[in-house]
């Protein structure tokens, strides 16, 4: 009995070393190098994975500029800043986002909330809290303005509200008109 349990111990061991050299060979033969651009510009997007960009994920996206295949204003979460690093990150002129709401984050009127928890489903950062048949929250800090929970909420509770711009997102306002030539000196 005890040389079968040794016998049993030493062949488990043997095949899971062989498993291990087995895995790590597969690993170097087939490895695929990234291009280093995807990477960077991976790193330069939210990671929020939300979809809103018509890709899968970030990753897709990122892949898709690289190639040349997208263009850099289609992350609404990650917003004007994200577009411009984009943009430096692949030598391009930045692009106007079409429809930028700017800053918001999801607000949920708690007195209509059914607790369905569908919003919780839908969001790709867990920043909506709440239990079943509960009053839901969204912690704002969290919220990446994506607007993913808008659409899965059944009871329509649930609206994207403007937050004041940071010093990362203000920009001087474009003058309403022509500039007036400043006086010159007599
Ligand atoms: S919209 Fe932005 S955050 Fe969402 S998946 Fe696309 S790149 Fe990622
Ligand atoms: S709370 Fe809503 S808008 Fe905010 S990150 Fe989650 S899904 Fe997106
Ligand atoms: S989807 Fe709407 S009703 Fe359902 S838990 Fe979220 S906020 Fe409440």
């Amino acid at each position: 009995m005890f040389w079968m349990i040794v016998i049993a111990i030493v062949s488990m061991s043997l095949l899971s070393l062989l498993s291990g050299i087995g895995l790590g060979i597969a690993a170097k033969r087939f490895h695929v190098e990234e291009d280093p651009l995807v990477d960077r510009l991976t790193n330069a997007l939210p990671a929020t994975n939300c979809g809103n960009c018509g890709f899968a994920g970030c990753h897709a996206y990122a892949q898709a500029m690289s190639s040349g295949n997208a263009e850099i204003n289609l992350c609404m979460p990650g917003g004007v800043r994200t577009m411009e690093e984009l943009a430096v990150l692949l030598g391009v002129e930045p692009k106007p986002i079409g429809n930028d709401p700017g800053p918001r984050v999801a607000f949920i009127n708690e007195a209509l909330c059914i607790g369905c928890t569908a919003c919780v489903k839908a969001c790709p950062v867990d920043a909506i809290v709440g239990a079943n048949k509960q009053a839901h929250t969204v912690i704002a800090d969290e919220c990446t303005n994506c607007d993913a929970c808008i659409k899965p909420c059944p009871v329509n509770c649930i609206e994207m509200v403007p937050v004041a711009a940071t010093v990362y997102e203000w920009k001087w306002q474009k003058p309403a008109g022509p500039v007036a030539a400043l006086p010159t000196a007599a």
